[in-house]
Protein backbone atom coordinates (compact mmCIF):
# COMPACT_ATOMS: atom_id res chain seq x y z
CA UNK A 1 0.00 0.00 0.00
CA UNK A 2 1.55 3.35 -0.92
CA UNK A 3 2.33 5.45 2.53
CA UNK A 4 1.77 8.33 0.34
CA UNK A 5 -2.44 8.03 0.21
CA UNK A 6 -4.65 9.20 2.70
CA UNK A 7 -6.03 5.73 4.08
CA UNK A 8 -9.53 5.67 3.46
CA UNK A 9 -10.52 4.76 7.09
CA UNK A 10 -8.30 7.80 7.85
CA UNK A 11 -10.59 9.84 5.69
CA UNK A 12 -13.87 8.01 7.66
CA UNK A 13 -12.38 9.19 10.86
CA UNK A 14 -11.56 12.79 9.87
CA UNK A 15 -15.73 12.90 8.72
CA UNK A 16 -16.69 11.25 11.73
CA UNK A 17 -14.97 13.87 13.85
CA UNK A 18 -16.14 16.57 12.11
CA UNK A 19 -19.90 15.01 11.73
CA UNK A 20 -19.77 14.93 16.03
CA UNK A 21 -18.26 18.59 15.97
CA UNK A 22 -20.99 19.23 14.15
CA UNK A 23 -23.68 18.52 16.09
CA UNK A 24 -21.87 19.00 19.32
CA UNK A 25 -22.13 22.40 18.12
CA UNK A 26 -25.44 22.64 17.21
CA UNK A 27 -26.21 21.28 20.74
CA UNK A 28 -24.49 23.84 22.07
CA UNK A 29 -26.40 26.78 20.24
CA UNK A 30 -29.92 24.74 20.96
CA UNK A 31 -28.81 25.41 24.38
CA UNK A 32 -28.22 28.68 24.12
CA UNK A 33 -30.89 29.49 22.44
CA UNK A 34 -32.88 28.11 25.10
CA UNK A 35 -31.66 29.66 27.91
CA UNK A 36 -31.41 32.76 26.20
CA UNK A 37 -35.36 31.79 25.24
CA UNK A 38 -35.89 31.39 29.17
CA UNK A 39 -34.71 34.16 30.54
CA UNK A 40 -36.66 36.57 28.03
CA UNK A 41 -39.31 34.69 29.36
CA UNK A 42 -38.35 35.35 33.20
CA UNK A 43 -37.74 39.10 31.97
CA UNK A 44 -40.81 39.09 30.39
CA UNK A 45 -42.96 37.76 33.17
CA UNK A 46 -41.16 40.17 35.83
CA UNK A 47 -41.79 43.15 33.32
CA UNK A 48 -45.39 42.06 33.31
CA UNK A 49 -45.53 41.69 37.13
CA UNK A 50 -44.26 45.04 37.46
CA UNK A 51 -46.86 46.05 35.11
CA UNK A 52 -49.77 44.52 37.13
CA UNK A 53 -48.18 45.80 40.61
CA UNK A 54 -48.05 49.22 39.24
CA UNK A 55 -51.34 49.22 37.34
CA UNK A 56 -52.83 47.72 40.32
CA UNK A 57 -51.57 50.51 42.53
CA UNK A 58 -52.39 53.10 40.22
CA UNK A 59 -55.79 51.63 40.06
CA UNK A 60 -56.25 51.37 43.51
CA UNK A 61 -55.19 55.34 43.54
CA UNK A 62 -57.67 56.20 41.48
CA UNK A 63 -60.31 54.40 43.71
CA UNK A 64 -58.39 56.02 46.98
CA UNK A 65 -58.49 59.67 45.38
CA UNK A 66 -62.79 58.95 44.50
CA UNK A 67 -62.95 58.14 48.26
CA UNK A 68 -60.90 61.40 49.58
CA UNK A 69 -62.11 63.95 47.47
CA UNK A 70 -65.87 62.60 47.37
CA UNK A 71 -67.14 61.56 50.36
CA UNK A 72 -68.15 64.20 53.15
CA UNK A 73 -66.08 62.25 56.08
CA UNK A 74 -62.32 62.30 55.04
CA UNK A 75 -61.25 61.12 57.94
CA UNK A 76 -63.28 57.87 57.52
CA UNK A 77 -62.36 58.22 53.48
CA UNK A 78 -58.35 58.51 54.51
CA UNK A 79 -58.85 54.79 56.24
CA UNK A 80 -60.22 53.13 53.40
CA UNK A 81 -58.15 54.95 50.81
CA UNK A 82 -55.18 53.40 52.90
CA UNK A 83 -56.92 49.76 52.98
CA UNK A 84 -57.45 50.09 48.76
CA UNK A 85 -53.87 51.16 48.33
CA UNK A 86 -52.29 48.47 51.08
CA UNK A 87 -54.41 45.71 48.94
CA UNK A 88 -53.41 46.90 46.46
CA UNK A 89 -49.58 46.70 47.54
CA UNK A 90 -49.89 43.24 49.23
CA UNK A 91 -48.94 45.33 52.13
CA UNK A 92 -49.87 44.57 55.84
CA UNK A 93 -49.80 47.91 57.06
CA UNK A 94 -50.01 51.55 55.53
CA UNK A 95 -49.81 54.43 57.55
CA UNK A 96 -49.15 58.11 57.47
CA UNK A 97 -47.26 60.19 59.83
CA UNK A 98 -47.11 64.52 60.00
CA UNK A 99 -43.92 66.06 60.62
CA UNK A 100 -43.99 68.81 63.54
CA UNK A 101 -41.37 70.75 65.78
CA UNK A 102 -40.81 70.28 69.10
CA UNK A 103 -41.92 73.42 70.61
CA UNK A 104 -38.72 73.81 73.31
CA UNK A 105 -35.88 72.59 71.56
CA UNK A 106 -36.99 72.67 67.77
CA UNK A 107 -36.14 69.26 66.80
CA UNK A 108 -38.19 67.94 63.65
CA UNK A 109 -40.41 64.96 64.77
CA UNK A 110 -43.28 62.98 63.08
CA UNK A 111 -46.49 61.39 64.45
CA UNK A 112 -48.59 58.93 63.25
CA UNK A 113 -51.99 60.28 61.91
CA UNK A 114 -53.73 57.56 59.85
CA UNK A 115 -53.35 53.95 59.76
CA UNK A 116 -54.50 50.77 58.02
CA UNK A 117 -53.81 47.16 58.96
CA UNK A 118 -54.14 43.85 56.97
CA UNK A 119 -56.48 41.38 59.02
CA UNK A 120 -54.21 39.66 61.65
CA UNK A 121 -51.44 42.27 61.40
CA UNK A 122 -51.25 44.39 65.08
CA UNK A 123 -52.37 48.34 64.80
CA UNK A 124 -49.37 50.42 65.92
CA UNK A 125 -51.36 53.63 65.74
CA UNK A 126 -51.54 53.28 69.59
CA UNK A 127 -47.71 52.88 69.99
CA UNK A 128 -46.51 55.79 72.00
CA UNK A 129 -43.58 55.40 70.28
CA UNK A 130 -45.16 56.60 67.02
CA UNK A 131 -46.19 59.96 68.53
CA UNK A 132 -43.46 62.90 68.29
CA UNK A 133 -40.73 60.10 67.47
CA UNK A 134 -37.47 62.03 67.00
CA UNK A 135 -35.90 61.99 63.08
CA UNK A 136 -32.39 62.64 64.06
CA UNK A 137 -32.74 59.87 67.20
CA UNK A 138 -34.88 57.02 65.87
CA UNK A 139 -34.65 57.41 61.91
CA UNK A 140 -31.44 59.70 61.04
CA UNK A 141 -30.72 57.35 57.60
CA UNK A 142 -34.42 57.42 56.57
CA UNK A 143 -34.59 61.65 57.54
CA UNK A 144 -31.59 62.30 55.00
CA UNK A 145 -33.12 60.47 52.22
CA UNK A 146 -37.03 61.43 52.51
CA UNK A 147 -35.94 65.45 53.18
CA UNK A 148 -34.11 64.89 49.60
CA UNK A 149 -37.46 64.17 48.38
CA UNK A 150 -36.10 60.21 47.93
CA UNK A 151 -38.45 57.00 48.97
CA UNK A 152 -36.46 54.68 51.03
CA UNK A 153 -37.20 50.81 50.78
CA UNK A 154 -35.75 47.41 51.10
CA UNK A 155 -35.12 44.72 53.86
CA UNK A 156 -35.15 45.50 57.40
CA UNK A 157 -32.60 42.87 57.89
CA UNK A 158 -30.35 45.30 55.43
CA UNK A 159 -30.95 48.80 57.42
CA UNK A 160 -29.02 50.72 59.22
CA UNK A 161 -28.66 50.21 63.08
CA UNK A 162 -31.05 52.71 64.70
CA UNK A 163 -33.89 52.16 61.91
CA UNK A 164 -33.75 48.54 62.59
CA UNK A 165 -34.08 49.09 66.46
CA UNK A 166 -37.50 50.63 65.55
CA UNK A 167 -38.62 48.33 62.95
CA UNK A 168 -37.87 44.96 63.85
CA UNK A 169 -39.75 45.06 67.46
CA UNK A 170 -43.27 45.47 65.12
CA UNK A 171 -42.48 42.35 62.79
CA UNK A 172 -41.84 44.19 59.90
CA UNK A 173 -39.18 42.43 57.28
CA UNK A 174 -39.67 44.85 54.11
CA UNK A 175 -40.47 48.38 53.92
CA UNK A 176 -41.38 51.09 51.65
CA UNK A 177 -41.48 54.80 52.86
CA UNK A 178 -42.92 58.15 50.57
CA UNK A 179 -42.18 61.43 51.35
CA UNK A 180 -44.89 63.58 51.63
CA UNK A 181 -44.23 67.17 50.05
CA UNK A 182 -46.34 70.06 50.17
CA UNK A 183 -45.75 73.77 49.01
CA UNK A 184 -42.26 72.25 48.54
CA UNK A 185 -41.83 71.44 52.36
CA UNK A 186 -41.26 68.21 53.65
CA UNK A 187 -44.74 67.59 55.69
CA UNK A 188 -44.77 63.90 56.47
CA UNK A 189 -44.65 60.12 54.69
CA UNK A 190 -46.55 57.40 53.82
CA UNK A 191 -45.25 54.00 55.14
CA UNK A 192 -45.89 50.13 53.80
CA UNK A 193 -45.45 47.58 55.82
CA UNK A 194 -44.58 43.69 54.91
CA UNK A 195 -44.64 41.80 57.88
CA UNK A 196 -44.53 38.26 56.16
CA UNK A 197 -42.04 38.59 53.21
CA UNK A 198 -38.32 40.37 52.94
CA UNK A 199 -39.39 41.57 49.33
CA UNK A 200 -37.28 43.38 47.18
CA UNK A 201 -39.72 47.11 45.75
CA UNK A 202 -39.60 47.33 41.79
CA UNK A 203 -39.01 50.50 40.75
CA UNK A 204 -42.62 50.37 39.42
CA UNK A 205 -44.32 50.18 42.82
CA UNK A 206 -41.84 52.64 44.09
CA UNK A 207 -42.71 55.25 41.30
CA UNK A 208 -46.62 54.68 41.95
CA UNK A 209 -46.29 54.81 45.81
CA UNK A 210 -44.67 57.96 45.05
CA UNK A 211 -48.07 59.43 43.18
CA UNK A 212 -49.83 58.11 45.92
CA UNK A 213 -48.34 59.84 48.31
CA UNK A 214 -48.75 63.17 46.26
CA UNK A 215 -52.30 62.50 46.24
CA UNK A 216 -52.42 61.92 49.89
CA UNK A 217 -51.13 65.08 50.25
CA UNK A 218 -53.08 66.83 48.38
CA UNK A 219 -56.39 65.19 50.02
CA UNK A 220 -54.97 65.96 53.74
CA UNK A 221 -54.74 69.46 52.89
CA UNK A 222 -58.60 69.29 52.03
CA UNK A 223 -59.22 67.71 55.29
CA UNK A 224 -57.25 70.45 57.30
CA UNK A 225 -59.21 72.67 55.26
CA UNK A 226 -62.54 71.40 56.24
CA UNK A 227 -61.29 70.87 59.91
CA UNK A 228 -60.35 74.70 60.27
CA UNK A 229 -63.55 75.66 58.81
CA UNK A 230 -65.69 73.37 60.73
CA UNK A 231 -63.71 74.65 63.35
CA UNK A 232 -64.67 78.24 63.04
CA UNK A 233 -68.55 77.88 62.02
CA UNK A 234 -68.55 75.80 65.50
CA UNK A 235 -66.68 78.35 67.42
CA UNK A 236 -67.08 81.17 68.34
CA UNK A 237 -64.23 83.14 68.86
CA UNK A 238 -64.73 85.57 71.55
CA UNK A 239 -65.52 83.47 74.04
CA UNK A 240 -64.16 80.08 72.70
CA UNK A 241 -67.88 78.46 73.57
CA UNK A 242 -70.13 76.81 70.96
CA UNK A 243 -71.42 78.88 68.17
CA UNK A 244 -75.09 79.32 67.48
CA UNK A 245 -75.21 77.17 64.98
CA UNK A 246 -73.16 74.21 67.15
CA UNK A 247 -75.52 74.63 69.95
CA UNK A 248 -78.52 74.31 68.38
CA UNK A 249 -77.57 71.38 66.36
CA UNK A 250 -76.56 69.57 69.71
CA UNK A 251 -79.37 70.99 71.79
CA UNK A 252 -81.46 69.14 68.73
CA UNK A 253 -80.13 66.22 69.41
CA UNK A 254 -79.84 65.76 73.04
CA UNK A 255 -83.77 66.81 73.34
CA UNK A 256 -84.81 64.34 70.51
CA UNK A 257 -82.56 61.53 73.29
CA UNK A 258 -84.48 63.23 76.20
CA UNK A 259 -87.84 62.39 73.97
CA UNK A 260 -86.63 58.92 73.04
CA UNK A 261 -85.95 57.66 76.74
CA UNK A 262 -88.52 59.84 78.68
CA UNK A 263 -85.78 61.53 79.92
CA UNK A 264 -85.66 65.46 80.72
CA UNK A 265 -84.03 68.61 79.60
CA UNK A 266 -84.17 72.31 80.85
CA UNK A 267 -83.12 75.36 78.63
CA UNK A 268 -81.87 78.46 80.14
CA UNK A 269 -81.39 81.16 77.72
CA UNK A 270 -79.54 84.55 79.26
CA UNK A 271 -79.04 88.37 78.52
CA UNK A 272 -76.70 90.18 80.25
CA UNK A 273 -78.27 93.45 81.53
CA UNK A 274 -77.76 97.00 79.77
CA UNK A 275 -74.86 95.12 77.99
CA UNK A 276 -74.49 98.41 76.16
CA UNK A 277 -73.66 100.75 78.87
CA UNK A 278 -70.74 98.78 79.61
CA UNK A 279 -69.50 99.43 75.85
CA UNK A 280 -70.92 102.95 76.50
CA UNK A 281 -69.08 103.58 79.87
CA UNK A 282 -65.77 101.12 79.57
CA UNK A 283 -64.95 100.87 75.79
CA UNK A 284 -65.61 98.52 73.73
CA UNK A 285 -62.67 96.08 74.52
CA UNK A 286 -63.51 95.70 78.27
CA UNK A 287 -67.34 95.03 76.59
CA UNK A 288 -65.63 91.82 75.06
CA UNK A 289 -63.82 91.14 78.05
CA UNK A 290 -67.05 91.11 80.06
CA UNK A 291 -68.07 88.65 77.74
CA UNK A 292 -65.39 86.40 78.15
CA UNK A 293 -65.86 86.64 81.65
CA UNK A 294 -69.33 85.85 81.52
CA UNK A 295 -68.36 82.79 79.59
CA UNK A 296 -65.78 81.31 82.20
CA UNK A 297 -68.34 82.14 84.65
CA UNK A 298 -70.78 79.67 83.31
CA UNK A 299 -68.06 76.89 82.23
CA UNK A 300 -67.48 77.53 85.90
CA UNK A 301 -70.89 76.53 87.45
CA UNK A 302 -72.05 73.87 85.18
CA UNK A 303 -70.56 70.27 84.90
CA UNK A 304 -69.02 69.32 81.83
CA UNK A 305 -72.00 67.28 80.10
CA UNK A 306 -74.25 70.36 80.09
CA UNK A 307 -74.07 72.57 77.02
CA UNK A 308 -73.16 76.10 76.42
CA UNK A 309 -73.80 78.36 73.60
CA UNK A 310 -72.89 82.41 72.34
CA UNK A 311 -76.21 82.68 70.41
CA UNK A 312 -75.53 86.23 69.22
CA UNK A 313 -74.18 89.44 70.64
CA UNK A 314 -74.50 89.53 74.88
CA UNK A 315 -77.18 86.41 74.48
CA UNK A 316 -76.32 82.87 75.60
CA UNK A 317 -77.97 79.41 76.33
CA UNK A 318 -77.59 76.63 78.31
CA UNK A 319 -78.69 72.87 77.84
CA UNK A 320 -78.99 71.01 81.24
CA UNK A 321 -79.24 67.00 80.75
CA UNK A 322 -81.22 64.92 83.21
CA UNK A 323 -82.57 68.26 85.26
CA UNK A 324 -86.21 68.69 86.11
CA UNK A 325 -87.73 72.22 86.34
CA UNK A 326 -86.62 72.75 90.36
CA UNK A 327 -82.66 72.05 89.77
CA UNK A 328 -82.80 73.96 86.56
CA UNK A 329 -84.16 77.10 88.45
CA UNK A 330 -81.82 76.70 91.04
CA UNK A 331 -78.88 76.05 88.44
CA UNK A 332 -80.07 79.22 86.70
CA UNK A 333 -80.57 81.70 90.45
CA UNK A 334 -77.23 80.72 91.20
CA UNK A 335 -75.61 81.77 88.26
CA UNK A 336 -77.34 85.22 88.54
CA UNK A 337 -76.24 85.54 91.89
CA UNK A 338 -72.70 84.06 90.92
CA UNK A 339 -72.52 87.25 88.81
CA UNK A 340 -74.71 90.26 90.92
CA UNK A 341 -72.29 89.33 94.16
CA UNK A 342 -68.88 88.98 92.25
CA UNK A 343 -68.42 92.38 89.96
CA UNK A 344 -65.91 92.39 87.01
CA UNK A 345 -62.15 93.69 88.00
CA UNK A 346 -60.71 95.45 85.15
CA UNK A 347 -57.55 97.29 85.55
CA UNK A 348 -59.12 100.65 85.71
CA UNK A 349 -62.61 99.48 87.39
CA UNK A 350 -65.22 97.27 88.72
CA UNK A 351 -67.81 96.71 86.81
CA UNK A 352 -71.03 95.16 88.19
CA UNK A 353 -72.90 92.99 85.59
CA UNK A 354 -76.37 91.45 86.23
CA UNK A 355 -78.09 89.15 84.01
CA UNK A 356 -81.91 88.23 83.26
CA UNK A 357 -82.48 84.44 82.37
CA UNK A 358 -85.67 82.33 80.92
CA UNK A 359 -86.26 78.59 82.16
CA UNK A 360 -87.86 76.10 80.37
CA UNK A 361 -87.86 72.07 80.21
CA UNK A 362 -89.25 69.77 77.91
CA UNK A 363 -92.42 68.32 77.51
CA UNK A 364 -93.93 64.95 76.34
CA UNK A 365 -96.36 67.05 73.88
CA UNK A 366 -93.36 69.47 72.62
CA UNK A 367 -91.64 67.65 69.73
CA UNK A 368 -89.92 70.00 69.02
CA UNK A 369 -86.77 71.90 70.62
CA UNK A 370 -87.47 75.11 68.65
CA UNK A 371 -90.72 75.28 70.33
CA UNK A 372 -88.39 74.71 74.30
CA UNK A 373 -86.55 77.36 72.80
CA UNK A 374 -89.22 79.59 72.28
CA UNK A 375 -91.07 79.27 75.77
CA UNK A 376 -87.78 80.08 77.05
CA UNK A 377 -87.21 82.86 75.21
CA UNK A 378 -90.86 84.04 76.53
CA UNK A 379 -90.06 83.70 79.79
CA UNK A 380 -86.82 85.54 79.54
CA UNK A 381 -88.44 88.21 78.56
CA UNK A 382 -90.82 88.56 81.14
CA UNK A 383 -87.90 88.75 83.59
CA UNK A 384 -86.59 91.99 81.30
CA UNK A 385 -89.83 93.27 81.92
CA UNK A 386 -89.99 92.49 85.30
CA UNK A 387 -86.62 94.37 86.26
CA UNK A 388 -84.03 92.10 85.03
CA UNK A 389 -81.58 90.29 87.07
CA UNK A 390 -83.91 87.34 87.57
CA UNK A 391 -85.45 84.32 86.89
CA UNK A 392 -88.33 83.46 85.32
CA UNK A 393 -89.80 80.10 84.30
CA UNK A 394 -91.52 79.20 80.92
CA UNK A 395 -95.15 78.21 81.20
CA UNK A 396 -96.16 74.46 79.75
CA UNK A 397 -96.59 74.18 76.18
CA UNK A 398 -100.20 75.71 74.73
CA UNK A 399 -101.38 72.31 73.35
CA UNK A 400 -99.47 70.32 76.55
CA UNK A 401 -101.44 69.66 79.98
CA UNK A 402 -97.98 68.12 81.11
P1 LIG B 1 -81.06 94.68 77.87
O1 LIG B 1 -80.92 94.65 79.32
O2 LIG B 1 -82.40 95.06 77.41
O3 LIG B 1 -80.61 93.39 77.26
O4 LIG B 1 -80.09 95.81 77.36
P2 LIG B 1 -78.79 95.68 76.52
O5 LIG B 1 -78.08 96.97 76.49
O6 LIG B 1 -77.99 94.54 77.04
O7 LIG B 1 -79.35 95.24 75.13
P3 LIG B 1 -79.15 95.83 73.70
O8 LIG B 1 -79.70 94.77 72.80
O9 LIG B 1 -79.74 97.20 73.61
O10 LIG B 1 -77.60 95.94 73.51
C1 LIG B 1 -76.76 94.87 73.42
C2 LIG B 1 -75.35 95.38 73.37
O11 LIG B 1 -74.41 94.32 73.32
C3 LIG B 1 -75.10 96.26 72.19
C4 LIG B 1 -73.91 95.67 71.51
O12 LIG B 1 -72.97 96.65 71.12
C5 LIG B 1 -73.32 94.79 72.58
N1 LIG B 1 -72.56 93.70 71.98
C6 LIG B 1 -73.06 92.69 71.21
N2 LIG B 1 -72.03 91.89 70.83
C7 LIG B 1 -70.90 92.40 71.37
C8 LIG B 1 -69.53 92.02 71.33
O13 LIG B 1 -69.13 91.03 70.72
N3 LIG B 1 -68.63 92.75 72.00
C9 LIG B 1 -69.01 93.85 72.71
N4 LIG B 1 -68.08 94.54 73.37
N5 LIG B 1 -70.30 94.26 72.75
C10 LIG B 1 -71.24 93.54 72.10
MG1 LIG C 1 -78.81 92.56 77.00
MG1 LIG D 1 -79.63 91.05 73.90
Amino acid sequence: MDSNLIHPVWLLLVIALLLVMLVVQRMRQQRLSRLLAQAERRGKRRADSDRDSREAILAALAQASRLLFNNSDKIVAMERALAELGEAVGADRVYVFENHRDAASGRLLASQRHEWVAAGVEPQIDNPAMQGMDYEEVIPTFRRQLERGQAVHGRIEEMPEPERALLEPQNIRSIVVVPIIMDGEFWGQIGFDDCTHGRRWTDAEINALGIAAATIGAAIRGIRAEQELATLANTDSLTGLSSRRLFLKKAKAAHRRALDQSASVALLVMDLDHFKLVNDNHGHPVGDEALRWFAQACRDSLRDEDLIGRMGGEEFAVLLQDVDHSAAVDVAEKLRQRLESAPLQTAESEIRLTVSIGVAVLHRTESDFMGLLKRADQALYRAKNGGRNRVESASAPVNGAV
